[in-house]
């Protein structure tokens, strides 16, 4: 079975080998046949298709394992960009590799990764945390759970929410930070828009149509108080190779910090570097 990524857009990012994999397929697996069926007709591929969505994907499942036991070849695709990264397919995965089939991906468009990569904030890694919750009230709750996150943030957001979610965001994780909004990306409207969280809802009110993926600067480990940089410095270096109450006690004797305030600290560290 192979897991085909498709352009998010421009219909001319496809890859080569998805090009083959796809006129190659006995069966393309599509979460909406009408979408693909575009994609196929500009690139005059005629195999079959079949709708796999998120409605269907339990009972397509069994079907699509008998097709495979029978060696027929799959391609999972979605709308737009990678199948199964915010799309239907990681049931269908998990079940295919566990009956013993191969899972091939072909690699290609994404639009988080392409958003990563266009917002500067790539350096300290990231965590994709796909779409925030609906609901208000929900959405700040996962936000609190990510404020202290050092690693950049990247969310998939719909134009109708995007201005409340940037209110939220700016609200929980603090005005101050950087934001970059990816909207449209690869299409005729393409915008990357740079600024800070309080400035977001001002921008985006004039903008609130097509797709988004929103890109957040991480957070910034607050300090200890009464931790110098050299305990702090220590403490980073030995967290790195020593279980955390080692690296206490030496970060302690190195610093002359006390073992309480560099355990308080150790936790946070560890935390932040777990998420
Ligand atoms: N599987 C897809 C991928 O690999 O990126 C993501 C599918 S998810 C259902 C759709 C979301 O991806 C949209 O709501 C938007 O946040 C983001 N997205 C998809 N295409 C985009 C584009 N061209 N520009 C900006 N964001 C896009």
């Amino acid at each position: 079975m192979y897991l085909v990524a498709t352009p998010i857009g421009n219909l001319r990012d496809i890859t080569l080998r998805a090009l083959d994999v796809l006129k190659d397929a006995d069966i393309i697996a599509a979460e909406d046949t009408r979408t693909t069926s575009i994609l196929l007709k500009h690139y005059g591929i005629s195999s079959k298709l079949v709708p796999l969505h998120q409605h269907n994907e339990r009972e397509k499942t069994e079907s699509m394992l008998a097709m495979l036991r029978e060696g027929k070849k799959i391609a999972l695709v979605s709308d737009a960009g990678t199948p199964a990264i915010s799309d239907p397919g990681a049931l269908l995965v998990t079940s295919a590799r566990d009956a013993g089939f191969e899972v091939v991906p072909i690699p290609g468009p994404n639009a988080a990764i392409a958003a990563l990569c266009a917002s500067g904030l790539s350096e300290k890694g990231f965590v994709f945390a796909a779409f925030l919750p609906a609901k208000s009230s929900e959405r700040r709750k996962v936000l609190s759970s990510l404020k202290d996150c050092t690693r950049t943030l990247v969310f998939y957001e719909a134009p109708h929410r995007i201005l409340d979610c940037a209110e939220d965001l700016a609200e929980i994780l603090g005005k101050d930070r950087r934001v970059v909004f990816c909207r449209e990306l690869t299409k005729l409207y393409e915008t990357i828009h740079s600024c800070t969280l309080e400035e977001a809802a001002s921008w985006l009110v004039s903008q609130q149509k097509g797709e988004f993926v929103v890109v957040v600067e991480g957070g910034v480990l607050e300090k200890q108080p009464g931790v110098s940089e050299e305990g702090r410095r220590a403490l980073a270096i030995l967290l790195d190779s020593l279980p955390l109450k080692e690296a206490v006690k030496l970060a302690s004797k190195i610093s002359g910090e006390k073992k309480n305030d560099l355990y308080d600290l150790a936790l946070k560290m560890r935390e932040q570097d777990v998420l």
